[in-house]
């Protein structure tokens, strides 16, 4: 088993200038999964409910999404989130939150699991990702997500789960204001210097930026004229780009260029159409298209400025 995630299986209820839908399936594990399951084997760490039913079942059985960690408490309630976006899509608003099965959540992992070689640490409290960093403490790569609401509840516990993994993928906003520095090239430095190899930021309409010891790397968004809903872009992002790591056998910075690359063309059918519907039913042919045209987007031919002044002259 090459991938593991763990992260919240959600139903989630979600407003945009666009439209809204009621109760459709969220959460952070599931968009990751379906978006990597298109590169490489994932299994799911999470728990659900009785209402967690055949259809959500068959989305994940459709991508091949392995669910032998999946726990089901029969008497209970899956978890639900309740979001709201204004015209600012980068900015999502909780409404509400109610935890369900999800507030008693002890992530079991079975042995299987545990010989995942990469691993996401999705958005959870922070506490449960620590307990699931230490029971795999082989993996080659472990990649952490997070949100608002840890930072500024659990802060110390986050930075302690920071400070055990090899790849923190945030957004900018997040980055900010987890170390406190306005700078995001001095927030990134100091990240860093807590113990994560690599950082990733999400700057959402504006691309990524992947930062490391002694590099950088950054990338524009695919230019989209219709965006529908933003959920789960940043998991859907993290799941393109942590399933073609898992496919790869080097785990090079040119590896994880690419990776950035898949994650945004992920992410970017992700937000043109509610919650996980567009992403269940892309083609490779499709991903292949915007690959490309990511490398028209950014390509550009080096020339020394001799060679500049001479054609203006
Ligand atoms: P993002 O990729 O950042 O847009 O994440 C969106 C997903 O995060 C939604 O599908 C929600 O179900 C999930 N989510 C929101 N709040 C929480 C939370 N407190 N814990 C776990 N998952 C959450």
């Amino acid at each position: 088993m090459s991938l593991l995630v763990v992260g919240s299986v959600a139903f989630d209820s979600v407003e945009t200038p666009f439209g809204k839908r009621e109760k459709m399936l969220g959460g952070s594990a599931s968009h990751f999964s379906i978006s990597a399951s298109f590169f490489t084997n994932v299994r799911v760490v999470a728990v659900v409910g009785g209402d967690f039913g055949a259809e959500e079942r068959a989305v994940f059985e459709n991508h091949r999404v392995d669910m032998t960690d999946l726990e089901v408490i029969p008497d209970g309630q899956t978890f639900r989130w309740f979001g709201r976006y204004e015209y600012d899509l980068n900015v999502a608003h909780t409404l509400d939150t109610h935890l369900n099965v999800f507030a008693g959540f002890q992530p079991k992992l079975s042995d299987g699991s545990k010989g995942a070689r990469l691993v996401f640490l999705g958005n959870i409290q922070p506490d449960l990702q620590r307990d699931v960093r230490q029971q795999i403490p082989n993996a080659e790569l472990v990649a952490l997500d997070t949100m608002n609401l840890w930072i500024d509840t659990t802060r110390k516990s986050l930075q302690k789960a920071i400070e055990i993994v090899d790849l923190l993928i945030v957004n900018d906003a997040e980055a900010r204001q987890l170390t406190e520095e306005p700078n995001l090239i001095k927030a990134a430095r100091k990240i860093l210097s807590w113990g994560p190899k690599t950082l990733i930021v999400k700057r959402g309409e504006y691309g990524a930026a992947m930062f490391t010891k002694d590099a950088y790397f950054a990338i524009p968004a695919y230019p989209l004229e219709s965006v529908f809903d933003p959920t789960g872009a940043g998991d859907t992002f993290a799941g393109g780009l942590m399933g073609y790591l898992a496919s790869q056998e080097t785990l090079d910075e040119a590896a994880l260029r690419r990776a950035m690359i898949f994650g945004s063309v992920m992410a970017s059918f992700n937000v043109e159409e509610f919650g996980t519907e567009r992403v269940q039913r892309l083609t490779q042919e499709e991903i292949n298209q915007r690959f490309s045209e990511f490398k028209r987007f950014t390509n550009f031919e080096e020339i020394p400025f001799e060679r500049a002044v001479k054609a203006a002259r």
